[in-house]
């Protein structure tokens, strides 16, 4: 295998979203946006639609045409991003119901799919989409009558257990929401493992279901072995790749791997992060190249096969943590190059 394997647990993918559907009364929904995190929609929306999946939720109208395409009849599909002007096709064609966000959104709607399911999103406090408490008040009446079929909203701060804008958000939905006859959700991860008083009717999972370390207990889902290619000695003063960005200060053992910048690997974990060759950590050294990695395999005392850089040792929260960024984005990097393996589901 010339090329990096990146395996992907959907048995561990679909306990950890019965694990978080188990945290209370609520539906658990699964949001799968973004390729569900650059796992691939269509193998994990199908292993999650046979764990008991009923409501899925993606970005845009054109990533809920792939799921259907792979999920058949049945699911529920909702597109977060509402009824964008030239979707209408789409959404009718593929039974796909929009979470409208706005006026606009709403009159698009009604004119050119009257009768067609919708969703509404409301803002409360994020300012990011959804409609704010002026705007709800002005269009409430009009979308009441038309029988939404889910009211959502969206938290800010839910892994920071601490937050007020929690508890502001939360009494905000509940005053926008009083007394209506609608299905109602607001918790995404965060929110779940936050308090039960967030998960409404339909909870909202995704990095929990993914392995990130907001749902503490979850099972690591990917794991990214990458070939090594070539082994050889350094001696000190010598340096490794471009830049001379790393040099030897010992006599040195450099094992050069199969994967790059070019495969999402971010290029701002070289000198910053390691890789695993079974139990030893090998610190990555100098500039990670479009194709190839160095690592320093020194206090290994062997060559290996091949080394992991996701994996029971180091998960996408501890890479992320190195990048200077989440574990959602090491996930939504991934490349197409890999090998892609999965198991389960
Ligand atoms: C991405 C997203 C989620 C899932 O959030 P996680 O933090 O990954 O659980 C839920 N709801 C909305 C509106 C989202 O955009």
């Amino acid at each position: 295998m010339s090329t990096a394997t990146l395996t992907i647990d959907l048995s561990a993918l679909t306990a950890n979203w019965s694990a978080l559907a188990a945290m209370g009364r609520a539906e658990a929904g699964a949001v799968v946006k973004a390729d569900a995190y650059g796992l691939g929609a269509a193998r994990v929306g199908r292993a999650l639609a046979k764990a008991g999946a009923r409501t899925f939720f993606v970005a845009v109208t054109e990533e809920g045409v792939a799921l259907r395409q792979a999920l058949g009849d049945g699911p529920v599909i909702y597109i977060l991003s509402g009824h964008m002007a030239g979707d209408a096709d789409m959404l009718s064609d593929m039974d796909l119901t929009p979470i409208l966000n706005s006026l606009d959104q709403m009159i698009r709607h009604l004119e050119a799919l009257p009768g067609h399911p919708f969703g509404l999103q409301l803002d409360t406090g994020m300012n990011r989409l959804g409609m704010e408490p002026s705007e709800w008040a002005a269009v409430r009446d009009i979308a009441l009558a038309q029988g939404p079929q889910i009211i959502i909203s969206h938290l800010a701060c839910a892994e920071d257990r601490d937050e007020a804008m929690n508890t502001d958000q939360l009494s905000l939905f509940r005053q926008m929401t009083a007394g209506l006859d609608c299905p109602l959700s607001l918790a995404n991860t965060g929110g779940i493992v936050l308090d039960r008083a967030y998960h409404f009717d339909v909870t909202r999972p995704g990095i929990g279901m993914y392995g990130g370390r907001t749902f503490p207990q979850a099972q690591p889902v990917v794991t990214l072995d990458m070939p090594v290619i070539q082994c050889r000695d350094v001696a000190p003063g010598e340096a490794v790749g471009y830049s001379r960005a790393w040099i030897a200060e010992r006599p040195s053992r450099i094992a050069t791997l199969s994967a790059g910048y070019a495969d999402g690997i971010l290029r701002c974990l070289g000198n910053r992060a390691a890789v695993w060759a079974e139990d030893t950590p090998c610190p990555i050294v100098g500039r990670i190249s479009m194709d190839l990695i160095g690592v320093d395999i020194t206090d290994l005392g062997h060559d290996p096969k091949s080394v992991a850089l996701l994996g029971p040792h180091q998960g996408i929260d501890v890479v992320g943590d190195a990048a200077g960024t989440i574990g959602y984005e090491i996930l939504t990097s991934l490349g197409a190059r890999y090998t892609r393996r999965y198991l389960g589901g």
